[in-house]
């Protein structure tokens, strides 16, 4: 009876106004890992949700986790992180983005309700971090930015306020302002409070920094030149009113912004007080129908990445689904949207890195990952009850292609499965184009790590050996057939058929030569 209680609208309604579901955006070598860890740091200390590290082993989850890839030669897994904080729960989603950037990562935005920018202080804002950025606009999820390693020396804090600004239209507003310059780090000031917070590192830089309010009039003391400076800064800001608003902040057209650095946990409590206070709960998402799904309706969720042989040992795949609607239960039948049938949840589990734990009940906003589920592909929707759908996830426009071919023709019924099982995976978009015929499929990906990804897994778990031969080209935009026959003309270019939904991709070797071809005829559809 108790868990009819909970599982009442109000429940869970409640239960979802507690979560924040984010993922960091950044740069490879910006900190990501280092914040993961100095957030599960704070999830260890406060008490954690879902185990996440050995006890006492600092080194945890995140490094065990990269060892595995390596070993692996394979991106195991974009799973969250989750953790309770001031009585929230905290969903981290991870962005796989080291050397496989990829289409995962770009779909774990769709599966967020907020994101977190992380810059390096010295380098500002770089290009991966601007490609996910791009990710967020569109989708317009809210972005706070953190800026790192003000530990070390790096640019002026006012230059990177108009970085923001500059190059992706976000307005920054800082929530707190540095006293020092980049590498002389003395704390910060909080703009909405004045207040003063002195930071420093703890004896070791392995645990919880030491930050503590200082009165004012005594940092000034204390401070002198470097008070001044920030006091100064602080005017210029409140000129060009660079407050915080949260409306704008929704709206994705402003960015709270906090300073700090993550490998001394200088700055990561406000972090995680702003995505309590200020980032977005689960809203009511839309339909394919067109219609909204409030939190509080029956169970749903839709599966955002899948993952085969995660465990070589059993052999599963596993689907993670985000909840965007009622109680999950473990055990629990649901309705695949797709197909109208049943699937069982028994084995429901919470998967960061080599952690397992199973899950018996999650709520709007957590990642629950499904094993043994092979009959869910990347974007189905589960539900119970009356019958909704999530409209398809986004096909992110593919920026590496190679040729794939195997010269054992006696695999090649394996080989034909094994692709199929990749592209349902979302690994690489799978392509045919007529003049390479059938036996010979190109690879499309975000990443060109995928690439390997897919030869390894195509080698080791159907036995197929492939050559990969990379195409010339760099840039995909969508066509339609009239496209197809003009682009019939011009030379350096092929018209592709994607396998997944049937898109027509036309393919060309630069930015600068579609353009070319797009003046020479204006009638041509290319929808980037
Ligand atoms: P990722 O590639 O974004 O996951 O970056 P990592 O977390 O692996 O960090 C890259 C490097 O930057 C590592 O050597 C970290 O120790 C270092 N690093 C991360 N955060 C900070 C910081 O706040 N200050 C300094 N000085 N170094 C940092």
């Amino acid at each position: 009876m108790s868990q009819n209680v909970l599982a009442s609208a109000s429940g869970v309604a409640v239960q979802a106004s507690r979560r924040r579901t984010f993922a960091v955006i950044s740069h490879p070598d910006a900190g990501k890992s280092t914040m993961t860890e100095a957030l599960a740091l704070h999830a260890r200390v406060i008490g954690q949700a879902g185990a996440v590290h050995g006890k006492g082993d600092r080194r945890g989850v995140v490094s065990d986790w990269m060892a595995m890839e390596q070993q692996r030669g394979i991106s195991v897994t974009s799973a969250a992180l989750q953790f309770s904080y001031r009585d929230t729960v905290i969903n981290l989603l991870d962005t796989p983005g080291h050397a496989d950037f990829s289409e995962d990562t770009y779909r774990v935005l769709t599966a967020v309700d907020s994101a977190v920018m992380l810059l390096d202080a010295a380098k500002g804002l770089e290009p991966q971090t601007l490609k996910l950025f791009e990710v967020c606009r569109q989708r317009g999820i809210p972005v706070m930015t953190f800026i790192n390693k003000w530990d070390r020396p790096g640019h002026d804090a006012l230059a990177l306020m108009d970085e923001i600004e500059q190059r992706i239209g976000l307005k920054p507003t800082p929530l707190t302002w540095p006293v020092g310059i980049a590498g002389q780090f003395q704390g910060v000031i909080d703009r909405r409070t004045g207040t003063f917070v002195r930071m420093e590192r703890s004896p070791g830089g392995a645990d919880l920094a030491i930050e503590e309010e200082m009165d004012p009039a005594e940092a000034a003391k204390r401070y002198g030149a470097d008070w001044d400076t920030a006091t100064e800064e602080l005017d210029l800001l409140a000129m060009t009113g660079a407050d915080h608003d949260q409306e704008t902040f929704l709206a994705a057209t402003s960015t709270p912004v906090l300073f700090g650095a993550a490998v001394a946990n200088l700055g990561v409590r406000q972090l995680l007080n702003i995505l309590v206070e200020l980032a977005p709960p689960p809203a009511a998402r839309p339909t394919a129908a067109g219609t909204d799904q409030p939190v509080d309706a029956a169970f749903s969720g839709f599966v955002f990445k899948m993952q085969a042989n995660m465990n070589r040992a059993h052999r599963d795949q596993v689907a993670f689904m985000r909840i965007c609607s009622g109680r999950f239960e473990r055990g629990m039948i649901v309705t695949h949207a797709g197909t109208g049938k049943p699937f069982a949840t028994k084995y429901a589990q919470q998967i960061f890195g080599q952690g397992r734990d199973t899950i018996d009940e999650a709520y709007p906003g957590d990642v629950v990952g499904l094993v043994n589920a092979t009959a869910l592909g990347i974007g189905d929707t589960l539900h119970v009850g009356e019958r909704v759908q999530f409209p398809p996830l986004p096909s992110f426009p593919p920026e590496h292609f190679a040729v794939a071919r195997t010269s054992d023709t006696s695999t090649f019924k394996r080989f034909r499965r094994g692709i199929e099982q990749l592209d349902g995976e979302g690994v690489v978009q799978v392509l045919r184009s007529e003049q390479r015929g059938d036996q010979a499929p190109v690879f499309a990906a975000v990443g060109p790590m995928q690439f390997e990804v897919a030869a390894f897994r195509l080698e080791t778990e159907f036995g197929v050996k492939v050559q990969l031969d990379h195409l010339p080209y760099e840039v995909a935009a969508r066509t339609d057939e009239a496209g197809r026959e003009i682009l019939r003309t011009e030379s350096n270019v092929e018209v592709m058929t994607r396998v997944r939904d049937g898109a027509l991709l036309a393919v060309f070797p630069h930015r600068w030569r579609m353009r070319t071809v797009a003046g020479r005829h204006p009638e041509l559809r290319l929808d980037t």
